[in-house]
């Protein structure tokens, strides 16, 4: 998700350009975000650029409860203001470089000595925050049995459950304090 933003910092503030990120997978350690897409607005401000954008996207995921793959949908909100990593002479950025200054912390985004944004790692981390904590295959799935591990939405059995809670994780969780 790259965007060249020279043209917008030659601008005067307050100018836009709107763009809209076609579907792209993000990936991040055991998560994957497929059909990312939304607008993107861009603000130039007196410091950089301000991006604001909606995304929509589609988690790959598993139930918690019945571990099959399930499918979540997913919407954030972006909204970053990013500074020139090296404004370029008659930019107009009043903004002084962080190194010379030490003004800014390591937290902001930047934009790079190409006048390039690069908007994956916001995005990234906005659909980490969002992706559901325990997805489910659907609303009343039964989950899997923690005596003969059948999976009741296709067998159901006759045990009787233990746990009210049948989420696999938590069972995990009660195994692990028994072997300790
Ligand atoms: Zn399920
Ligand atoms: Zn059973």
């Amino acid at each position: 998700m790259l965007f060249n933003v020279a043209g917008l910092l030659r601008g005067s503030v307050g100018a836009t350009r709107n763009y809209e990120v076609e579907p792209v997978t993000v990936l991040d350690d055991g998560d994957r975000f497929e059909a990312v897409h939304g607008p993107v607005r861009m603000m130039r401000t007196d410091r950089g650029v301000l991006v604001e954008a909606r995304f929509e996207a589609t988690g790959a995921d598993i139930c918690s409860r019945c571990l099959t793959p399930v499918h979540t949908n997913i919407e954030v909100q972006v909204e970053e203001e990013y500074y020139p990593i090296n404004p370029f002479p008659g930019a107009g950025i009043d903004y002084e470089h962080p190194e010379a200054t030490g003004g800014l912390d390591d937290t902001v985004s930047l934009i790079d000595d190409r006048n390039e944004i690069d908007l994956t790692e916001v995005v990234r981390q906005a659909l980490v925050a969002a992706r559901p904590m325990a997805p489910l295959c659907r609303a009343e799935c039964r989950g899997i049995c923690p005596v003969c591990h059948a999976d009741r939405n296709v067998r159901p059995c006759d045990h009787d459950d233990p746990d009210v809670d049948r989420s696999p994780m938590r069972r995990l969780a009660q195994e692990w304090r028994k072997v300790k």
